[in-house]
């Protein structure tokens, strides 16, 4: 239930109610707002709220009636907004996440890195451990690809998102990341988003392959739950009957999501589609629809990408897709690096 207290209630009347809800068996989430203060008290216990209701200072007291709690907007009507450093994701600027699928090499990550950057990006991406559907493809360079990304990341002013696929790999990764990524394939991975409640980085959940917008919410409520309340959501692809596409991109879960919860939700037009001819279309969708932000991968040589090559961009693609979108996010009042930015051919 949420206890939303009067706009006079004073301290004392607050911590009564925390003291009370407490004793009930509810783990609390206190959020003290500008006017009024917000506790959240989720858990496995039932209470008649008529018992919260009377205490002094209370202005009302709602149930939350969805099955993720403190993801859901009747917990936090307002948005949530994610700062890493000097970027902030769910606030009126579109932040793009770009680079390779994985580190592959110095000189790839540090090209990717120049690239993206000059083109707008205010983060890096690039996997290090890859989930591959295949024991026999490239698996990722592991500490060494953290390392590259981390140094190209510092060398162009960027912050930096890899993936993390088991519990055993977050306090290596937490040493070079910005954001942990959780995969489409780990978003079902109770365990792992149970020990990423306890990091002190945000997390982007990517949804699963088949998950419903639901299942992904309470999957985003494991980390919540764990005390980590930096988490975005990454719409990036669902598998349908459709075959010409890698997976069918649903833009439709942006508005969706976005009614259910105050989380950003970030969206990967490069799996949601599988072929590069197809990202820009799907990024500029994905900004006019709202999402807060996009994760694209692009590399300098795709065709000789170690991992998703057919879906990686060439930094010129890249480049005219920012240019769009600057265009696009103003007209439903957004922003999108607002830096000015080298012009640079179109070509290809
Ligand atoms: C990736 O970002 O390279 C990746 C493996 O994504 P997903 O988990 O969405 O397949
Ligand atoms: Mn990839």
């Amino acid at each position: 239930m949420v206890v939303v207290m009067q706009e006079r209630a004073t301290g004392e009347q607050v911590e009564r109610v925390i003291a009370q809800l407490v004793e009930m068996g509810f783990d609390i989430h206190r959020s003290t707002g500008a006017l009024r203060t917000v506790i959240g008290a989720v858990g496995r216990t039932s209470a008649d709220p008529r018992l919260i209701e009377l205490l002094d200072g209370v202005h009302e007291v709602l149930r939350i009636t969805e099955p993720y709690k403190l993801a859901s907007r009747t917990f936090k009507p307002e948005n949530t907004v994610i700062t890493v450093g000097d970027v902030r994701i769910g606030g009126d600027e579109v932040i793009v996440m770009a680079g390779p699928c994985s580190a592959e090499s110095a000189e790839q990550v540090e090209a990717a890195a120049a690239a993206v950057k000059r083109a707008g990006a205010k983060v890096l991406r690039g996997g290090a451990y890859k989930p591959r559907s295949s024991p026999y493809s490239f698996q990722g360079l592991g500490e060494e690809g953290l390392q590259l990304l981390r140094g190209a990341a510092d060398r162009h002013n960027l912050k930096l998102i890899s993936e993390v696929m088991e519990s055993g790999q977050i306090s290596t990764i937490e040493r070079y990341a910005d954001i942990l990524q959780v995969g489409a394939r780990n978003m079902q991975n109770y365990t792992l988003l149970r020990d990423l409640g306890k990091s002190r980085l945000p997390v982007m959940l990517k949804r699963g392959i088949s998950a419903t917008i639901e299942e992904w919410l309470l999957s985003a409520e494991y980390i919540l739950a764990g005390g980590n309340m930096n988490v975005m959501l990454c719409e990036r692809g669902i598998r349908t009957f459709e075959s010409y596409t890698r997976n069918t991109l649903d833009i439709s879960a942006i508005p969706v999501v976005q009614h259910l919860s105050h989380l950003p939700i970030i969206v990967d037009p490069s799996h949601g589609t599988g072929r590069r001819d197809k990202v820009a279309s799907m990024a500029r969708a994905a900004v006019a629809a709202g999402a807060d932000g996009l994760i694209i991968e692009v590399h300098c040589d795709p065709d000789h990408a170690m991992s998703d090559g057919a879906q990686s961009m060439y930094p010129a693609q890249f480049d005219r897709v920012m240019a769009e979108l600057r265009i696009i996010a103003p007209a439903i009042g957004r922003s999108i690096c607002l830096e000015p930015v080298a012009r640079r051919g179109w070509s290809r």
